[in-house]
């Protein structure tokens, strides 16, 4: 089985439209949905309805929470916050009721959905280092787990019989071999906003026969989504920052 698993598209349909059509070519199966379709970018509709064409597994994110008013804006940094506002009222009937019955956890062995951690997943934390993969591993049942949030790809492998012992595979493009490993986290990285410096749009690939992993990155059309987020008057600095990667 092909799994191809994407995330944080933040209402980026160039970026989205780019990685669906790499995903077709490497031959994926199941496709899978880490949380975020909206917030930030100009196009949640057109998300979610690509979304739901494909089928994904998907779980909830902050930000598909935040539009629900399942989840208080007050932590979000202004920019956030002012895409929520921009959001929510754009938001046809029927987009909301598709993330209404999204949960924060989806479970389909081999592999484990959730937006931030599965460790306190209404908290949205961070994965980001081995510290919360670890809290994360923790409550892992199933031998892959697919997570976003961070926008920073990273994997994260370890066996049963030494679980303080973490095997990092920060960002790369490598094929890994997931073989001999007993519990895999993998953070996908963000669709619409990478934030590690590589402005091009990630997702990942498992391959479940031959036991690899691999995180992918894709050029897309970063004017034209800069433009219609200019154009929908939404901030600045949502447009600028997907040049850069941050
Ligand atoms: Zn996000």
């Amino acid at each position: 089985m092909r799994i191809g698993i994407l995330g944080d598209i933040h209402a980026n349909t160039e970026a989205l439209t780019a990685v669906v059509k790499s995903m077709r070519e490497d031959g994926v199966d199941v496709f899978v949905q880490v949380g975020d379709i909206v917030g930030y970018g100009p196009e949640p509709s057109e998300c979610i309805d690509i979304v739901r064409e494909l089928g994904c597994v998907t779980c909830l994110g902050n930000h598909d929470a935040a539009v629900l008013d399942l989840l208080d804006t007050s932590y979000f940094n202004n920019f956030a916050r002012a895409a929520i506002h921009w959001t929510k009222p754009r938001l046809r009937p029927e987009d909301l009721k598709f993330l209404r019955g999204l949960q924060l956890v989806e479970r389909r062995p081999p592999f484990t959905v959730v937006h931030g951690s599965l460790h306190m997943p209404d908290q949205f934390g961070y994965v980001i280092s081995p510290v919360e993969a670890i809290d994360s591993l923790d409550q892992q049942d199933t031998q892959l787990c697919f997570v976003g949030h961070s926008h920073v790809p990273a994997i994260y492998l370890r066996r049963d019989d030494s679980p303080q012992d973490i095997h990092v595979v920060p960002h790369s493009e490598a094929e890994i071999s997931y073989k001999g490993f007993d519990r895999i986290l993998m953070n996908v990285g963000s669709v619409g906003q990478p934030r590690d410096e590589d402005p091009r749009a990630a997702y990942g690939l498992v391959d479940t026969d031959l036991g690899i992993a691999n995180i992918k990155r894709v050029v897309y059309d970063i004017p034209g989504v800069q433009r219609k987020i200019r154009d929908a008057g939404l901030p600045d600095v949502l447009a600028n920052r997907l040049a850069l990667g941050v």
